[in-house]
């Protein structure tokens, strides 16, 4: 008996097996999608991960059959079901919920199984009872019924294995209407007839359209212009090119295919729009330090796998990304560049689309469904066929599922950027993590490239583990700008301050920066908790005694808690700092400074750039061509305009209030606060001339700041290893964060006490918690952490195992049935 193990997407860890009827036997392959049927009346989609023959009564109970094969092709690889694996066990997440969120929703066909009666059936056989006429009779009103319907005809135990035995005996037959949600598109265009298809026929035609039908002459007149000079003579023009021309309605058309002067047909068509830009045209000419880095990484590549291209912002990493992907393409090798939350990254992706044309597929987070499929599609196609289809994909972190077969190089740039860890729902994956892994099932190559790197990838380097190829040197010769920090404590005792909280000095420099026609980025912070407690006089924030974060206040306790540690401490009277009573609940917003400075420069055209002003689909293009082309004088923004973009006139960036940066609950906090503030100040005088940062803070000699200023990475990389050595994080240790929750708060704390005490006899003091974070309550479900933190060096795989063991019983638990455990490996 032939068997198929399937996988189906549901939130399951197991796969099922099915008997493979004879004649679906030759489609079936691993990697092709099949219908089957699951529970009591559901059907599924599943994949095929794996074909087996097995002795008939193998499983001692009679398998269920798979209906259905969609594909022609196996849509997935063997290498992406061990992505899938390797990302279940990794993060501790079912296959099933890895399945759901790698194929685009669209392949996850929904299925109404129909039968019909069968076009061969004679009408008369032998034997049958009354329930096979009746079902025939109910075939003859309706031609065809569903499962369903024929369950509530006729009344037999099994209407599966019923309907099997008349599909069998040649009476019905299966009919799969599937609905396929995929829909291609598709266009008119307009042809030429043979006939007309050479100069003379046409002087004619158009001498007698001349004089009796002026407005078909200007159809076919319009024709040829859409035609331009293409080479073909007379090519297919999509009609409504050609209507966009004349703007004339289909009568008109309709008129000259009577004449059989055209024929209007249907063609299918790419949603994704392709470039028109031939291969590699352009000369990029590398400096010598990018060639020396090229250099560098090529030979590092040799013995390593992965490389970390540590270049300063406006290095010219991106032109170095270009050089190895055209030689990875010149070796028919498929490219897989990755960019953090692609909205942000528009520049880059339309560089990459320039310069290499038609070999780009652009997998954007906002896509709609079919243009997913789509995208999807086109790297299949490439797989049969090198010239056909996308061999280089630029894009977000779902695009390391995409089905290549032949992956030679994967390129994550801004590596350091938080947007590649998915955390909302289960896998929890880092798509940077995986691409390492993924390299290593094609046995292919990975840059990672960062003006910032994380301490992760950095460690990483340091321990020879990767590469790393540095590249100290602004493109065009130019210095990092120079940065200046304004003291706020200073500026607000000698009273150098306007609008509460702009020093005189920024001010002056927006203004001069003005003057001079150039323009000004201005960083606000948003992440930081509203609620958060500051010394009004000082600027005190009050943080953890333990680790090296900011304490949140917390409503339900009226305390103030460390979200890590669990440390806590009251609200105090007063500043421990300067003594005054003056402590306030702070936090101040983009919208706020885009107001105040419209106040102070009320000339001046300011524009603001977060999450509320770039909801709308083009919203954030929008305001980067207009500030491309100057029509925006400030622009005021979060961390989106602190990433990868590329502006020529930008003199001045001003970070407002570095203090929300510095003081973010997170063993993070310090390394995301030099990133963001390098990042950030990296966007200024990228092109004429050195640019200018000036950084407001409290806090003007906190060790983030003074690396920042004095751009040095190192320091700020060994100072923050003794950190996370003495204080048991990452990358020393890896973290395991449990999230335990239900509705009673009662039962979360019982479960959670519970289950960390597994947890502490098997990992002993590893286990931390529980512990209420931040938000204790979220939509009525209360939520305890446990977090597990485990030595590098130590067997993590064998220590995890353990820890999935403590889990999996625990689970079983009828008492716990309720209560939901999300796991998070790595967390950020
Ligand atoms: P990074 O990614 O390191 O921040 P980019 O690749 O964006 O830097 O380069 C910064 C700017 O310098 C871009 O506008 C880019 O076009 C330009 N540039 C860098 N290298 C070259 C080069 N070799 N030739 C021409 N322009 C370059
Ligand atoms: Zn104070
Ligand atoms: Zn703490």
């Amino acid at each position: 008996m032939k068997c198929a193990e399937i996988l189906l997407p549901l939130p399951l860890q197991e796969t099922f097996t099915y008997q493979v009827p004879e004649d679906l036997a030759d489609k079936l392959r691993v990697g092709v999608r099949v219908i089957v049927p699951f529970g009591k009346k559901k059907y599924y989609s599943g994949v095929v991960v794996r074909v087996f023959d097995s002795p008939d009564m193998e499983f001692g109970y009679v398998l269920k059959s798979i209906l259905y094969v969609i594909d022609e092709r196996p849509i997935v690889s063997e290498i992406q079901l061990s992505l899938w694996r390797w990302i279940s066990s990794y993060y501790i997440a079912n296959i099933g919920d890895v399945m759901n969120i790698a194929l685009p929703s669209l392949f996850k066909i929904s299925s109404e199984t129909y039968i019909t009666v069968n076009p061969d059936f004679l009408g008369e056989v032998d034997g049958f009872d009354d329930r096979v006429y009746n079902l025939l009779d109910a075939l003859n009103e309706n031609k065809k019924l569903t499962i369903k319907q024929v369950e509530s005809i006729i009344d037999v135990n099994n209407v599966y294995k019923f309907i099997q035995s008349l599909v069998s005996s040649g009476v019905v037959d299966f009919v799969e209407e599937i609905k396929n949600p995929y829909r291609p598109k598709y266009e008119d265009v307009v042809e030429i007839n043979e006939p007309f298809r050479n100069d003379t026929a046409m002087n004619e035609l158009f001498n007698s359209l001349e004089k009796r039908s002026y407005r078909q002459m200007e159809f076919m007149l319009a024709y040829f212009k859409c035609a331009g000079a293409q080479s073909d003579q007379f090519p297919s023009i999509p009609l409504k090119l050609i209507q966009n021309e004349v703007k004339c309605d289909r009568a008109i058309a309709n008129a000259l295919v009577k004449k059989n002067v055209i024929t209007i047909s249907k063609r299918k068509v790419d949603r994704i729009e392709k470039s028109d830009a031939s291969d590699c045209i352009d000369n990029l000419q590398l400096t010598d330090a990018q060639s020396l880095a090229l250099e560098e990484i090529k030979t590092g590549m040799v013995d390593k796998n992965v490389i970390l291209l540590h270049g300063v912002t406006s290095s010219g990493k991106t032109e170095i990304y270009f050089k190895l992907i055209e030689e990875a393409v010149k070796n028919k090798k498929q490219v897989l560049l990755l960019l953090p939350d692609i909205a942000l990254t528009t520049q880059i992706v339309a560089r990459t689309v320039n310069y290499f044309g038609h070999r780009v597929g652009v997998l954007h987070s906002k896509f709609n469904h079919n243009e997913k499929v789509e995208i999807w599609n086109s790297v299949l196609d490439n797989n049969a066929d090198f010239d056909e289809g996308c061999n280089i994909i630029v894009g977000t972190r779902s695009s390391i599922f995409l089905p290549f077969n032949n992956l030679g190089l994967i390129i994550v740039d801004d590596e350091h950027d938080y947007s590649y860890k998915q955390n909302e729902f289960s896998p929890r994956y880092n798509a940077r993590d995986c691409a390492v892994y993924l390299a290593g099932l094609y046995n292919s190559k990975v840059v990672l490239g960062s003006a910032t790197p994380s301490i992760e990838s950095y460690y990483n380097a340091k321990n020879n583990k990767y590469g790393l190829v540095t590249l100290k040197e602004r493109y065009g010769g130019l210095t990092t700008p120079e940065i200046r920090v304004v003291d706020m404590k200073d500026e607000k005792r000698f009273d150098r301050i306007k609008a509460d909280n702009y020093s005189v000095e920024l001010i002056d420099a927006i203004q001069a920066a003005l003057d001079a026609k150039r323009q000004v980025l201005v960083f606000q912070n948003r992440r930081g908790f509203s609620l958060r407690l500051e010394c009004e006089v000082c600027g005190w924030v009050p943080t953890c005694m333990n680790c090296d974060v900011s304490l949140i206040y917390h409503k339900v306790f009226n305390q103030m808690r460390c979200h890590y540690c669990g440390y806590h401490t009251e609200i105090p009277g007063a500043c421990p700092r300067c003594h005054s009573t003056n402590l306030v609940m702070k936090g101040f917003g983009t919208e706020k400074v885009e107001e105040d400075l419209q106040t102070l420069f009320p000339d001046a055209v300011i524009k603001r750039m977060d999450l509320d002003t770039t909801r709308r689909k083009n919203a954030f293009n929008e305001i980067i061509s207009e500030f491309t082309s100057g029509k925006i004088d400030i622009l005021v923004g979060t961390q989106m305009i602190t990433k990868g973009l590329d502006f020529e006139n930008i003199l001045l960036v001003a970070v407002v209030n570095a203090d929300t940066l510095l003081y973010y609950p997170d063993f993070r906090a310090f390394e995301r606060a030099f990133q963001e503030l390098t990042q950030v100040s990296g966007r200024a005088g990228r092109k004429k001339d050195r640019g200018k940062v000036i950084i407001q803070t409290f806090s003007p000699y906190h060790s983030a700041i003074v690396y920042t200023v004095d751009n040095d990475y190192e320091k700020m990389y060994y100072s923050q290893i003794i950190e996370r050595q003495a204080h048991k994080y990452p990358p020393l240790y890896r973290l395991i964060n449990v999230k335990v929750k239900h509705k009673d708060p009662a039962v979360v704390n019982e479960a959670s006490k519970v289950f960390a005490s597994l947890l502490r006899q098997e990992l002993g003091d590893r286990v931390l918690g529980p512990e209420y974070g931040s938000i204790p309550r979220v939509n009525n479900v209360y939520i305890k952490d446990i977090m597990i933190k485990i030595e590098r060096n130590k067997n993590f795989a064998a220590l995890k195992s353990k820890f999935v063991d403590i889990y999996t019983a625990f689970l079983m638990k009828p008492q716990y049935k309720g209560v939901m455990l999300v796991i998070d490996v790595d967390p950020y």
